[in-house]
């Protein structure tokens, strides 16, 4: 007998070396941790969670060759031979002219900031992100979202949901002048957009819209690799484009850069800003001294710098992202069949579950994301974070931001888990799904200054 194949699977372009051994919880201590938590996710210890998807922020596997390189950091307080490395592989696969290291994405943001930002200004913003927007705010400018209608909406199947809305843009330069806005954020595969693409096109649409204003365009890079991956997969004209290429011809469309590594680099901490700009770079070089450490380390060891630089290449290799997204849209489609309601297209680094159409009974007062992601956890010890209104925060005046999307998102680390994995986590949110109606909501009992949904606490209704 023949046999029938037709379609032939993918599967990761590695094999696994070394393995890290879970613990396995029952249902009675897993709801005894989440309530020790305040149904706060967050607040859990990693070791009660069996499948972590709170982030896919520095819980990436490294390969052999990281960890070999790893070995060789050169630890040097000043000109460490790794700095040079970094900026190496910075300017020979994203184009950036110069670099300044940092522990994290927050710490570029933050330097950044505090040199383009002026009291009053405008930074408008494909959608916003919880340390980018705060950090604009703490330098004294206001965020404005400028990110197509679509991206609001978790229904739409719009390709490239990370796009700018020109018109918006338009507007905020009509009524408050070019001078007001030293730049345009702009994040590649929108992270609370649910992990969605910005289209070469648009790109290249507000290139020559900021162009004609004379108005940066600063690239928040973190997830710029999975964005290419989905241009080559969607755009006319790029299906022939490796994602090395497509990467290239993004970050030459700016003018600089904010990366966390933690994300598409696939290493466990580390960032950079980087910037065409000579001025731009000398302040930052004087900032980065008095925020993070020398300018040749910026807050991370020599191996930190080394693993990034060949976790920067590993990144853009066509194989890796397509193993990568595809174990996500693996997941995706196994919830769909399921009738788990989520964002759609699947994005790029994980899962986002619509909580307002899973637990609809809840009003946004209720928490409907926090309180979902509390019930999957006590379902399986798998670990999901809310993205919605604790997630949001409060405007400067006090006031909660209401944001349209409530989601709980499974975010996939990479190079991580297994197919069985996204077995075990569909099963449980059909689960979770097929008893929803008896789920009731939470009520915040503490609450932080800032980005409240790291350490905000609950209480069930
Ligand atoms: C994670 C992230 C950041 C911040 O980076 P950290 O390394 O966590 O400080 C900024 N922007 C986006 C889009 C992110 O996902």
């Amino acid at each position: 007998m023949k046999n029938q194949i037709i379609k032939r699977s993918w599967a990761e372009p590695y094999k696994i070396k070394m393995v890290e051994l879970l613990k396995m919880t029952t249902r009675q201590q897993r709801i005894k941790a989440i309530k020790e938590a305040g149904y706060n996710t967050f607040l859990l210890k990693s070791e009660d969670v069996y499948i972590d998807l709170l982030t896919d922020s520095g819980t990436n596997s490294m390969s052999d060759r990281q960890w070999g390189a790893f070995m060789t950091g050169d630890e040097a307080y000043a000109g460490s031979k790794s700095y040079y490395k970094l900026e190496a592989a910075i300017q020979k696969y994203y184009g950036y002219k110069y670099i300044v290291p940092t522990h994290q994405g927050r710490a570029a943001e933050n330097i950044l900031s505090k040199i383009l930002i002026k009291k009053g200004d405008i930074i408008p913003g494909n959608m916003y992100f919880t340390t980018t927007r705060l950090h604009q705010e703490l330098a004294g400018g206001i965020f404005a979202d400028i990110i197509i209608d679509e991206a609001h909406d978790p229904l739409s199947e719009h390709p490239f949901k990370g796009n700018v809305d020109i018109d918006k843009l338009d507007k905020l330069v009509k009524e408050h002048g070019a001078a007001k806005i030293p730049y345009v954020s702009l994040a590649t595969n929108v992270n609370l957009a649910g992990g969605q693409p910005v289209s070469m096109a648009n790109l290249k649409e507000l290139r020559a819209y900021t162009n004609k204003y004379n108005i940066r365009i600063i690239h928040d890079m973190t997830r710029v690799a999975e964005n290419a991956y989905f241009i080559q997969q969607r755009e006319f004209g790029y299906e022939k484009k490796t994602i090395k290429e497509i990467v290239f011809e993004i970050c030459s469309l700016t003018d600089g850069a904010t990366m966390s590594a933690k994300k598409d680099a696939l290493v466990n901490i580390g960032g950079f800003m980087a910037t065409n700009e000579w001025d731009v770079f000398e302040e930052a070089r004087n900032l980065v001294v008095v925020y993070e450490g020398l300018h040749t380390y910026g807050g991370l060891a020599g191996r930190d710098m080394e693993a990034i630089a060949v976790g920067i290449a590993e990144s853009l290799d066509d194989n890796h992202q397509k193993a990568r997204v595809g174990q996500v849209e693996y997941l995706g489609h196994k919830m769909m069949e399921y009738g788990v309601p989520i964002v759609k297209p699947i994005g790029g680094h994980g899962i986002f579950v619509d909580a307002k159409a899973f637990l609809p009974h809840l009003t946004q007062d209720q928490f409907p994301a926090q309180t979902l992601a509390a019930e999957m956890y006590i379902d399986s010890g798998v670990r999901t974070m809310e993205r919605g209104i604790v997630s949001a925060g409060r405007k400067a005046n006090g006031e909660n931001y209401y944001p349209k999307l409530e989601l709980v998102r499974f975010t996939i680390p990479r190079r991580v888990y297994t197919q069985a994995h996204m077995d075990v986590i569909a099963e449980s949110a059909a689960h979770v799904y097929d008893k929803r109606k008896s789920i009731k909501g939470l009520e915040m009992i503490y609450e932080p200054k800032y980005l409240r949904f790291f350490q905000a606490k609950f209480a069930k209704l």
